[in-house]
């Protein structure tokens, strides 16, 4: 089962996206494309065949004069940017190329797994951008760098890097004796349920923050973890790290994150997703995956055709 926004071909050239006149030349080169973002983080796709829109650079280059277009990367040498733009441009340019900006979730869902992931990466560094415009040491503004990748503070006395936030967070599959633990949160549609997650803390492992979120969330102490997989997240810049771990309890107290958490059985999530009386995440997401990973494991067999 293949997840979203981890299977990239593009090369991010970071060893080279630092000199100026290399992006540049990637820039000015006839085979560049942009990707192009609304500023409410909406990806443009193409119509009719859904795809991800690339627009020639040079059809943008004298309109956006002084726009900042980020260096994704190359593919097979082709280089790849990413513009985003605001309010009614958006719609202008929609019916300019023929696309439709829609919700980077639900694009995921139709494109091909190397155009979400170029998506996921402009839409966070596109976020990020939006909130890095002012040092945070001396409150002068920053100019971008690095294609993009990197904001120096414009006040020669202060000159402070900054480089795009990733928030890691870990989610885990709880399982004992047959039976797996999903949790659901107050704002959630009903009947969805999910793997449990959180934030990691600084100066926190990521197993020791699968102990202490499960245990504030669910009650339930928990053993052995083990890594699994993990997953860009661009809602708005987390890394998803997954893991599989074995509960050392089975009473659940429910912590104030959630609304419910229960154990569940194979059988249970069959008949739950057969007569939607169980919602799970999407199969774009990794939550999705622990839990088929986990009954595959359990039943050798899959949960859903
Ligand atoms: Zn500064």
């Amino acid at each position: 089962m293949e997840f979203a926004f981890v299977s990239s071909a593009l090369d991010r050239e970071g060893n080279v996206r630092d000199d100026s006149s290399w992006v540049r030349r990637r820039f000015e080169s006839r085979a560049a494309r942009a990707l192009l973002l609304a500023s409410d983080g909406r990806v443009l796709i193409a119509l009719p065949d859904r795809g991800l829109l690339g627009v020639p650079i040079s059809l943008l280059r004298d309109r956006f004069e002084f726009a900042q277009f980020s260096y994704l990367g190359a593919e097979q040498d082709q280089g790849w940017f990413a513009l985003t733009v605001a309010g009614e441009m958006v719609a202008e340019l929609a019916a300019e190329f023929h696309a439709e900006a829609v919700d980077l979730r639900l694009a995921a869902a139709e494109l091909k797994a190397s155009e979400a992931s170029a998506a996921a990466l402009a839409k966070s560094l596109s976020w990020w951008q939006s909130r890095s415009r002012f040092c945070g040491v001396c409150g002068a503004p920053t100019v971008p760098s690095g294609g993009g990748h990197r904001a120096l503070c414009s006040q020669p006395s202060c000159a402070a890097e900054f480089f795009p936030r990733t928030d890691a967070a870990m989610i885990v599959l709880v399982h004992a004796e047959g039976r797996c633990l999903l949790g659901r949160q107050a704002s959630w549609p009903e009947h969805r349920f999910s793997t449990l997650a959180g934030f990691l803390e600084p100066g926190e492992t990521l197993e020791d923050c699968v102990r202490r979120e499960v245990f504030e969330e669910a009650g339930i102490r928990v053993g052995a973890c083990q890594y699994v997989a993990n997953q860009p997240w661009p809602f708005p810049a987390s890394l998803m790290v997954g893991f599989t771990a074995q509960a050392e309890s089975s009473t659940i107290t429910v912590g104030a994150e959630l609304a419910e958490a229960r154990w569940f059985s194979v059988d249970e999530l069959r008949a739950g997703v057969a007569d939607r009386s169980l919602r799970l995440s999407p199969r774009l997401s990794i939550s999705r995956y622990l839990i088929e990973r986990w009954v595959a494991a359990t039943t050798g067999s899959v949960l859903t055709q």
